[in-house]
């Protein structure tokens, strides 16, 4: 059983970065990646030098976890990616950022994306008034999300507000914890995405 629990977190020693897949649990020192930063497994200690496209493979990979996409979707974000105006790279992370339950997340609504994106599924979710049960969907400038009525008792949702209180959200989002919910000011820009991803390494990848 503790194998499946360790799952996620096997997945950021696999990386060698924090990944935030697990909530709370994430920013405390019970972090897997605070205690044991190496990769999982007999060799995991011994990190082999990745070739150029095992890197932009790793990069996808990494960039596909923390926001919990699929390959195929995640294809799909970067063909409308470069299909749009300026920078694909940049254009991909607005697109995955833009995601129903990455804003959810964002908002400390969902203690996890994961967690996000399973509230936004039982359609605990409204945009603009209108209930919103699809994970990835796209939000524009001007939404607004909204923990839907019937559902602002939900004891989970309450708990994350107060738990994530002092974690900060970015500045693209407006957040009310008092009617719990949140408008979206902007879309998110390149500066506002705060991890460690190199984007032109998956362009790379996915241009050759
Ligand atoms: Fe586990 Fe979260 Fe730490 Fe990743 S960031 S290793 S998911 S506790």
């Amino acid at each position: 059983m503790s194998r499946y629990k360790d799952e996620q977190c096997r997945v950021c020693r696999r990386e060698g970065q924090k990944l935030f897949l697990k909530g709370s649990r994430c920013y405390s020192d019970k972090c897997s990646i605070s205690r044991r930063n190496y990769a999982p497994g007999q060799h995991g200690q011994k990190r082999a030098k990745l070739s150029e496209y095992g890197t932009q493979l790793r990069e996808k990979q990494k960039t596909k976890s923390y926001y919990g996409v699929g390959e195929r979707q995640f294809r799909k974000y970067f063909d409308m990616a470069s299909n749009k105006k300026g920078v694909t790279g940049e254009n991909l992370l607005q697109i995955l950022e833009s995601r129903l339950d990455n804003v959810v997340y964002r908002l400390g609504f969902g203690s996890s994306r994961a967690q996000a994106r399973q509230f936004v599924n039982h359609g605990l979710f409204a945009v603009n008034g209108k209930r919103v049960d699809i994970a990835s969907y796209l939000v524009k400038a001007g939404d607004v999300i909204s923990v839907r009525e019937i559902k602002k008792d939900n004891p989970t949702i309450k708990a994350n507000v107060e738990e994530n209180q002092a974690r900060p959200v970015p500045e693209w989002l407006e957040k009310n914890s008092e009617t719990l919910s949140g408008k979206v000011v902007r879309l998110a820009s390149r500066e506002d995405v705060d991890i460690p991803i190199e984007e032109h390494l998956i362009v790379e990848l996915y241009s050759k």
